[in-house]
């Protein structure tokens, strides 16, 4: 029986075959004919266009914040990813263990078990992306102890403390990679009447951004629109400038998990106090998330290795030992 679990991300989309690891890593964007609504381009490819395309053809996002904006697109998206995983000749359709965001409804539950199924799905679980994050993080979920998880992707962050393989208490905000990508160019329009595109916006984040501030600065040549000369033009920003600009979308992710740790029985608290929290996603990557964590709740906080690959990877241990996780983490559809 074949199976393969599918991080479903609102910004890149991974596929995980057991024995082979990670064989898809590819933006979730799919490039559209406005004309005919046909499919030009999925993943990689389609990214590129992003802010490229011509009137005719719109590059598209079809996970907003973490759920199903657009159905077919994503069923288009996982037929395009499940035949990459599988390649060229498949004799069986494969079972397929999916990521989905803590507060996914059951009607967007449905939506993306049809879509996968639609797509060539043998049969879809469904498990909540925090819990894959933490196991693919490495952390015993299935101990009677407490453990917390911030994954912070593109769309939504998610914070979830889990014990005995469930969620005990957890929150979902909908401020994320992205947002910071959009203060990030929206700063850079006012202070500097430059427009950059979100691309642009996102290799400033990636390059220079710190969730503080710091002594030794960095700075980092920009090439944008002038507004008022309307030419492109060349300025230079500063990270400390960035910091500021991300701090309020920063606050939001801070005042989430100190409610989930407001919201965590007091014995689980104390384990979390000892173990620490453990970040993931691909907002773990911006420099002195941990710091800035630690320095909010005092509680004392982790990157986990890779963590654009915690989800991936939390696929296939689940699906390596289904035996253990079947009861406690998943339902079938
Ligand atoms: P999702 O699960 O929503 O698909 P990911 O976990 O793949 O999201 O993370 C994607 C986000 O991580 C994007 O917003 C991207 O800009 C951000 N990111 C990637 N690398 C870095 C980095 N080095 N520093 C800061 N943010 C990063
Ligand atoms: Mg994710």
């Amino acid at each position: 029986m074949k199976k393969i679990g599918i991080d479903l991300g609102t910004t890149n989309c991974l596929v995980f075959v057991p024995k082979k690891g990670i064989v898809v890593n590819e933006p979730s964007v799919v490039a559209v004919s406005v004309l005919d609504k046909s499919i030009l381009a999925v993943g990689v490819e389609a990214k590129a266009m992003l802010g490229r395309t011509p009137d005719t053809i719109t590059a598209v996002r079809p996970l907003r914040d973490g759920v199903i904006a657009d159905y077919k697109i994503t069923e288009a998206m996982l037929r395009y990813f499940i035949n990459k995983a599988m390649g060229r000749i498949r004799i069986t359709r494969p079972e397929v263990m999916i990521s989905v965001p803590a507060g996914i409804t059951s009607t967007e539950r449905r939506a993306v078990i049809d879509a996968a199924m639609q797509a060539g799905a043998k049969a879809a679980y469904l498990v909540k992306e925090p819990v894959l994050a933490a196991i693919g993080a490495g952390i015993p979920i299935n101990e009677a102890s407490g453990n917390m998880i911030v994954n912070i992707g593109g769309g939504t962050a998610e914070i979830a403390v889990i014990s005995l393989g469930g969620i005990v208490s957890w929150a979902s905000v909908r401020v994320a990679g992205n947002k910071i990508d959009q203060s990030i160019a929206e700063h850079i329009r006012k202070k500097h009447n430059l427009a950059i595109g979100e691309r642009t916006a996102e290799q400033i984040k990636i390059e220079v951004g710190s969730a503080i501030k710091q002594k030794d600065e960095d700075i980092i040549e920009i090439r944008g629109r002038d507004l008022i000369a309307g030419l492109p033009k060349t300025i230079e920003i500063t990270s400390n400038e960035i910091t500021e600009a991300i701090s309020d979308q920063l606050k939001e992710i801070v005042r989430a998990v100190k409610m989930v740790l407001q919201d965590t029985p007091p014995e689980l608290a104390a384990d979390i106090m000892e173990k620490g929290m453990v970040v993931s996603g691909g907002g773990a990557l911006l420099k002195n998330i941990d710091e800035l964590l630690f320095k909010e709740t005092g509680v004392p906080c982790v990157k986990a290795n890779d963590p654009l690959f915690c989800v991936a990877k939390g696929t296939g241990v689940v699906l390596d030992d289904l035996d253990v996780y079947k009861r406690s983490i998943m339902s079938k559809k």
